[in-house]
């Protein structure tokens, strides 16, 4: 069981991430990231698997190939209906 602090904390960190909490909650937010390591640690794993993601995304275009059986696939799926 998490503490209940640490549930709101976990909670409300995407909101905390994207900058839109209100005033005092970012700043109760990151008092509690500053004293709770559970959390923090959370966080920053949390942070460099987003970090992956987004590289991923931007080095991945999708190859014409790919694309040609995507095509293909909604091609007969639409003949076969
Ligand atoms: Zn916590």
């Amino acid at each position: 069981m998490l503490p209940p602090e640490c549930e709101t904390a976990l909670q409300q960190l995407d909101a905390f991430r994207r900058g839109e909490l209100a005033a005092e909650e970012m700043a109760s937010m990151r008092g509690h990231l500053e004293a709770c390591r559970r959390c923090l640690a959370f966080k920053q794993h949390e942070e460099a698997f987003l970090d992956r993601l987004l590289t991923a995304a931007q080095s991945c275009t999708c190859p014409d190939e790919l694309r040609t059986t995507i095509y293909q696939m909604i091609a007969k799926e639409s003949r076969d209906n």
